[in-house]
């Protein structure tokens, strides 16, 4: 009896000392959200709105189809730049790169400062055929009406280019000097790849030995309830993209009559190479940039949540299971397997000779095409199943406790006093990945505070932004500069 008493007794003192010190864990976690200066920043709205009105007519669109691009368009736009700032074009170095990359660089006082780049797309996608109806603006109108502009490129990503520029104009204004060199980089064809943009203004600063602090370009927004137990919105910048690889898997032998088939066949065992992926999956783990955004919103958290990520040495593997529950949150923290085309058979009563199956799948940082390849092979275990992966690998993952992570977060809630700042890993590619090899960090934000159905918008019908977001995206470029210019590195 007694043995059993004092079982119980130093169990009770165990998991009480367990919650004490959970307890305090939660109690002392610190906030990774720095004191918002003011913004001093006052902008001439009208001047600002008509700007970006006028920058989304201009029909800068981007086809796959290369030979479909009207160049004429984009002549005119630059044409537009530089009428519309006068300032720039007379106090900055300016060039073009491979006819229609622009480069502008802003001459700091300090030369011994390694520069910052701000960067951004003209380019647009086009307007799907048979959805202009659907448009309550025409797309390339660029409305203006009721404290919202109308039009394709509202959010991506000409008010990255008008809002760079439109802050650099305010800042010449002020008489404001930049210490290191400030270089503002606008590709034209990021909808299709960058290859002739962005991929040629890196090569040729490349060349010139630039190395930058910081690139920043378009990438996450600030949002409201995406992060379970956080009120405030959340405005996210990608540190890393994820990568992108197409596997091929496929399968060639004796076809045959119908009437007789082997126990397993092509399409079978095409079939079961992809279930047995489905079922094992890549491993998920809470690392990185996607451990990253708990660190920075956790100490915003509700109690609860709190509690579970201030102990994450106990909490884990259960964090960990949650996260793999839903498809948007498993995506944060494993490379993902997504089969998108399955090609055998042509006739009801023969079997086919070949079988393919093409798997699309996005790649943590960390895994690499090599590996990805190993595991499909290890994982279907089919000798005679040809296995190919091409793609891009994940790009580098920048720094978050940095300066230059800092300035970032700092200008946004510079601007956006009350939304919790984090760093995240971006699924989808941008341009952000090309500097990678001129960059120190190369973080990725839309200084806008946006819904899902914006989200939908910007590759879709009535894509639009808000006056009051448009001129909050302007001073938070701003700020970037005048943050970046404090820093004694
Ligand atoms: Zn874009």
């Amino acid at each position: 009896m007694k043995k059993w008493k004092s079982i119980l007794l130093l169990t009770a003192v165990l998991v009480g000392l367990f919650i004490i010190v959970t307890v305090i864990n939660t109690l002392t976690v610190k906030s990774k959200q720095p004191t918002p200066h003011t913004a001093k920043v006052s902008i001439n709205e009208k001047q600002a709105v008509d700007h970006l009105s006028k920058a989304i007519t201009y029909k800068t669109i981007s086809y796959e189809d290369r030979s479909k691009i009207d160049f004429s368009e984009f002549d005119k736009f630059i044409n537009f730049l530089q009428v519309s700032f006068p300032k720039i074009y007379r106090q900055l170095e300016f060039e073009k790169v491979n006819h229609y990359g622009l480069v502008y660089k802003w001459k700091g006082t300090d030369s011994s400062k390694h520069p910052i780049g701000l960067t951004s797309h003209y380019d647009v996608v086009p307007v799907l055929k048979g959805t202009e109806a659907n448009w309550k603006q025409p797309p390339f109108s660029g409305a203006v009406l009721n404290g919202i502009i109308w039009g394709r490129g509202s959010l991506d990503d000409k008010i990255g280019v008008i809002g760079i520029l439109q802050a650099v104009e305010y800042l010449l204004d002020k008489e404001f000097k930049p210490d290191r060199d400030i270089y503002l980089m606008f590709g034209f064809d990021e909808e299709i790849g960058g290859d002739e943009g962005a991929s040629m203004i890196v090569n040729t600063l490349k060349e010139r030995g630039i190395k930058f602090e910081f690139v920043l370009d378009e990438g996450g927004a600030i949002v409201e309830n995406m992060v379970p137990g956080v009120k405030a919105p959340v405005g996210v910048i990608g540190v890393s993209e994820k990568g992108s690889a197409t596997a091929k898997l496929s399968i060639e032998g004796s076809g045959g009559h119908s009437s007789q088939p082997k126990d397993h066949t092509n399409i079978g065992r095409i079939a079961s190479a992809i279930a047995k992926l489905e079922d094992t999956q890549f491993k998920g783990e809470l690392k990185g940039p996607g451990n990253d955004l708990f660190e920075f919103v956790a100490p915003e958290m509700n109690f609860g949540m709190k509690y579970v990520f201030a102990n994450k040495m106990v909490f884990k593997p259960l964090i960990e299971k949650i996260l793999l529950q839903q498809p948007a949150s498993a995506a944060l923290i494993r490379t993902t397997i997504a089969p998108t085309i399955f090609q055998a058979g042509e006739q009801y009563n023969a079997l086919p000779e070949q079988a393919s199956a093409i798997i699309n799948l996005r790649l943590m940082p960390g895994d690499s095409l090599s590996n990805v390849k190993k595991f499909i092979e290890d994982t279907i275990d089919d000798k005679d199943i040809k296995v190919t992966v091409e793609g891009t690998e994940a790009s580098k993952v920048s720094t978050v406790d940095s300066w230059q992570f800092k300035t970032v977060q700092q200008a946004a809630r510079n601007v956006y006093n009350h939304a919790v700042v984090a760093p995240y890993l971006m699924f989808a590619g941008s341009d952000a990945r090309q500097y990678d090899p001129i960059s120190k960090n190369t973080y990725r934000f839309l200084p806008v505070q946006i819904t899902s159905e914006d989200l939908n918008r910007m590759h879709g019908t009535n894509e639009r932004v808000s006056v009051k977001n448009y001129i909050k995206a302007i001073k938070f470029y701003a700020e970037v500069i005048k943050e970046s210019n404090k820093k004694t590195e």
